[in-house]
């Protein structure tokens, strides 16, 4: 955890790496380590409440990491394509997740993740799992006097890999459709894990555990990804919009699905 002192994007990176360097992901088999998203905004909403909230973190700034591009693509993946560059110089990670609308990127991403999520308010924090935070439209499990001032996502072990598939109608919007995918393999192959979240096709940011769990131990051939993607179309239920019908944005959904399954098992074995 990265409470203390630092005082920018770049220190926190640099304390990232040396945790993993001298900590080591497979010394911590399991647990769940910290990649501190601390949101600039939160620092003068948070100073009524406590001192010492760091700065938080910008869509940018993930973007801009190597060691996220490297150790987190799917988050990569995501934060490049929300939005366009002037909004996600602005826009914080915390603050796409705590305005809980299922249209934004980033909580479909933490579903793959398996993401918790700190709330911090005068009474101290609490954590909550991501699964248990996006209560309804637009409504999360913040209580009032409550913000979102870290946001915890496991340390992938070996043979993990993630990505991130977004159908826009231009740049700028949010998902016409879009895909995270985040999953480890074993040695042989076998899928080990596997979190599938997808924006914008329901009241909250759907988690599609069907498909999730068909895969768990399989290994993730063509046939076993079509149906896989299959399951998740049908875990999805948009509504027929500007954006296209439901029919279609359930094809998308198949569709991106299983690219982002391949993508991520390309990742994983490299
Ligand atoms: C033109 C445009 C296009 C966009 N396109 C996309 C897109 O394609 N994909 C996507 O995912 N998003 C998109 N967004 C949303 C954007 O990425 C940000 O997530 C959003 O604007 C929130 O920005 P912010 O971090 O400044 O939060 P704010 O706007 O300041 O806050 C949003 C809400 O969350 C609350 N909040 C913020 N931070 C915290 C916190 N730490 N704790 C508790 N509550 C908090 C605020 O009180 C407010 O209710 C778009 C936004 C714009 C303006």
């Amino acid at each position: 955890m990265f409470y203390g002192a630092a005082g920018s994007g770049l220190e926190l990176l640099v304390i990232a790496v040396v945790a993993l360097v001298v900590i080591g992901p497979k010394e911590l088999p399991g647990t769940l380590r910290t990649i501190a998203f601390w949101v600039r905004k939160a620092r003068s909403m948070a100073r009524e409440f406590q001192s010492g909230f760091e700065e938080l973190t910008r869509e940018a700034e993930l973007e801009g990491s190597p060691l996220i591009r490297s150790k987190y693509p799917l988050l990569f993946d995501t934060a490049s394509v929300i939005a366009h560059p002037q909004v996600r110089n602005m826009a914080t990670v915390a603050g796409n997740l705590a305005h809980g609308d299922p249209a934004n990127d980033h909580p479909a991403t933490m579903l793959a993740l398996g993401a918790q999520v700190v709330a911090t308010s005068a009474a101290g924090e609490r954590m909550i799992p991501i699964e248990e935070f996006f209560l309804s439209l637009l409504t999360t499990a913040l209580k009032p006097g409550e913000i979102l001032t870290e946001i915890r996502i496991p340390i992938p072990p070996q043979g993990s890999g993630g990505a991130y598939f977004k159908l826009e109608r231009k740049v700028g919007d949010f998902a016409t459709a879009a895909v995270a995918v985040q999953l480890t393999v074993d040695d042989k192959g076998a899928c080990q894990k596997v979190g599938i979240g997808l924006p914008n096709v329901g009241m909250t940011p759907v988690k599609a555990a069907k498909a999730e769990a068909f895969h768990s131990g399989k290994k993730l051939d063509d046939a076993a990804i079509r149906q896989a993607a299959q399951l998740a179309a049908d875990e999805a239920d948009p509504t027929s919009d500007l954006r296209g019908p439901a029919e279609y944005k359930k094809g998308l959904v198949k569709e991106l699905t299983q690219r982002a399954l391949t993508r991520a098992l390309e990742r994983a074995r490299k």
